[in-house]
Parts: structure tokens; C-alpha cells; sequence
């Protein structure tokens, strides 16, 4: 069995009035990457910081590496790199100054800090430019030096914080492409921080999508797809508006779990599985509905997001009711 190298067990953080981390549990395992998917103010950059010891927790365990973060945070931090949202690099320093400060800080040794920088530097495709300040730098190459920075010291296990937040579409592709190679190259652990979701499954094996600093679901994106929205869209474009009666067998049909009209001409139809199609559009047929194409959608990463965090809000909305009684 693959070994946990990060174990949060009922984690409770309180800033102030309101726990911004509020009860996660989960898991890493060795070389896995896991996307903490949710919106602003979810709780993903505090998750990190206490994973990283920055914090004690109000309540809960926390291990990284066997290790407790607040307790041994200078061996935990040993071993993981973090990526923040905003890069932190000394703007009047080049390139290659900024890495061999980092590189200090990290107590490398002067010549091994120095091979490892120029490794970097050519790995991020920035040897060229590597004695510009970074103040000149475009966004990118900012992101892609604070990517390199993170692997100075070459930690098994990465924190990566919004890694493409406010890049260009061109920008955030490499960087992700360059996210994929490290890991393939060296077979590193990640936590990925986004709100990204083509990122979150792009990047990762498994996602957990939170809100209010709870954990509302996790699991690979295709275990979410079966939990949250069993089922896949079925788009059907129609010739003409359909007769009442097969409204009404629509309605009354075990297999379609949700109905979705989009103008008189087509309509969505979450349907409890692939196998249940060609009954269905044969039934439609029989009842005169005049179908122009039928074209099956999975369920994306996106609708299982959307559905979360609108039953999140739900409850949410119903807990302060409750609370206001
Ligand atoms: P984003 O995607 O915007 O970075 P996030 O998911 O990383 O959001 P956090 O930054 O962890 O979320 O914030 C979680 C909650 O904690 C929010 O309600 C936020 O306002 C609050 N919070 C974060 N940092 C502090 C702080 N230093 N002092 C007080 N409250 C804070």
C-alpha cells in the first residue's frame, strides 16, 4: 500500500469570529497531487500555511511527513516548497541573484546552489535573461523564476497556490506544462490551491472542492462525477416544438433525473445512464417528437463544482435561518 505523507485529521483554524478552516480531513500520498478547488475565501491558502506550520491549529492534527508543522516547521518546510499566489522575488535582484539568495536561506552549499540554479534557469527557459533584474520581467517569467525558486532545495512535496492567477491563456498553458514535466522528471507530491477547474483536473489525481473551509467533497474527478451527478447530459435539438404528450412522458420516466429547456427547440435531459438512451429516443419517436440530433455530455468537472457549492449555499442559507428562529 502507497504510505500517506500528509494526514489532516478534523482541522479547525480561527482567524477571528468565523473558522476559515472548518473541520478537513484528508490525505496524500506519495507522488499523488491533490487540488483544494474552491472559491475566493474557501479556505486553501490558510489550509497550506498550517501544513506548512505557520499557524497552530485551533483544533485537529495535522502530519507532513511524520512531522507536527507547528512544532517542527523548519524539518517540515525542509521538505516542501510553496508556491504563493503572488511571487515573492526581490524585484532588483536578477534572476540568478534572487535563486542564489534563496538557495542561502535554504543552507545549500555555495557551489551546489549555484549548479542548481543554472539547472533551474535552463529548465524554465530563462538562462538567457538571468542577469535582468526581475522588476523587468513579464508576469510569466516572474511565475516560472517562483516556480524554480520553489524547487531550489529539491523538495518531495509541493504547495502550489493559484500558479497561473493572472496569467495570459499562452502563459498559464506553460506553466502548466511545466508542472506536468516536474512531476514526471522527479515524481513529486503536490497540493494544488485553484479555482481554476480545468487546472485542478488537468494537473491532478484527485480533487477536493471546499467552501467555508469544509471539505464538501473529494475523490478523482470521475469518482465526483458518480457521486454528486450520477448520470450524463443527453442534448437533444428537435424539428418542431414537442406534443404535450411527450412532456408528460418525459416527466413520469424513471431514467430522466433532471429536464433543462432551452427555447422550444432544444432541450437538456440528465439521464440516469448510457444505456437508457436509445429507449428513451425511441419512446420519444413513438409519441411524435421530431428529433434532429441526440448528442450525449458527460458531466463535467464543472457541473459536479457548481452543483456542490449550490447545495453549500443552500445550507448554508438555511443555517442562518435556523440560527435567526
Ligand atoms: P483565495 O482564493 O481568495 O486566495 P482562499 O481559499 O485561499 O481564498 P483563505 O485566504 O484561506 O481562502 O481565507 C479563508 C478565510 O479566512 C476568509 O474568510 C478570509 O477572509 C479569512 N482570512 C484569511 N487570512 C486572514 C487573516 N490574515 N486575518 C483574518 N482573516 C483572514
Amino acid at each position: 500500500m502507497q504510505q500517506n505523507i500528509v494526514e489532516v485529521m478534523d482541522l479547525i483554524y480561527d482567524y477571528g469570529e468565523r473558522p476559515a478552516v472548518n473541520g478537513l480531513t484528508f490525505s496524500l500520498r506519495k507522488g499523488e497531487a491533490l487540488a483544494l478547488l474552491g472559491p475566493n475565501g474557501a479556505g486553501k491558502t490558510t489550509t497550506v500555511r498550517l501544513l506548512n506550520g505557520l499557524f497552530a491549529p485551533t483544533s485537529g492534527k495535522i502530519s507532513v511527513f511524520g512531522l507536527e508543522p507547528f512544532r517542527q516547521g523548519d524539518d517540515v518546510r525542509s521538505k516542501t516548497g510553496v508556491l504563493t499566489e503572488t511571487p515573492a522575488l526581490y524585484e532588483r535582484l536578477t534572476a540568478r541573484q534572487n535563486l542564489d539568495f534563496f538557495g542561502c536561506l535554504a543552507d545549500m552549499p555555495s557551489v551546489e546552489r549555484g549548479k542548481r540554479a543554472e539547472e533551474l534557469l535552463a529548465f524554465f527557459g530563462l538562462h538567457d535573461r538571468a542577469s535582468e533584474p526581475v522588476g523587468a520581467y513579464s508576469k510569466g517569467m516572474k511565475q516560472r523564476l517562483a516556480l524554480a525558486r520553489t524547487l531550489l532545495h529539491r523538495p518531495p512535496l509541493l504547495f502550489l497556490d493559484e500558479p497561473t492567477s493572472g496569467l495570459d491563456p499562452e502563459a498559464a498553458r506553460q506553466v502548466h506544462a511545466l508542472i506536468e514535466n516536474i512531476r514526471k522528471e522527479n515524481g513529486q507530491s503536490v497540493v494544488l490551491c485553484t479555482h481554476n477547474l480545468a487546472e485542478a483536473e488537468r494537473l491532478c489525481d484527485r480533487v477536493g472542492v471546499i467552501n467555508r473551509g469544509r471539505l464538501l467533497a473529494l475523490g478523482t474527478p470521475d469518482e465526483l462525477r458518480k457521486q454528486v451527478m450520477p448520470g450524463l447530459w443527453l442534448q437533444v435539438d428537435l424539428w418542431s416544438p414537442l406534443p404535450q404528450q411527450v412532456w408528460r412522458s418525459l416527466e413520469g420516466n424513471p431514467s430522466v433525473l433532471e429536464i433543462a429547456r432551452s427555447g422550444e427547440l432544444t432541450l437538456r435531459l440528465l439521464v440516469s445512464e448510457q444505456a437508457a438512451i436509445p429507449v428513451l429516443v425511441t419512446e420519444l419517436a413513438r409519441l411524435g417528437g421530431q428529433l434532429l440530433a441526440v448528442r450525449p455530455q458527460p458531466i463535467s468537472l464543472e457541473d459536479v463544482y457548481f452543483a456542490l457549492q449550490e447545495k453549500d449555499r443552500q445550507e448554508n442559507v438555511a443555517e442562518v435561518h435556523h440560527a435567526l428562529e
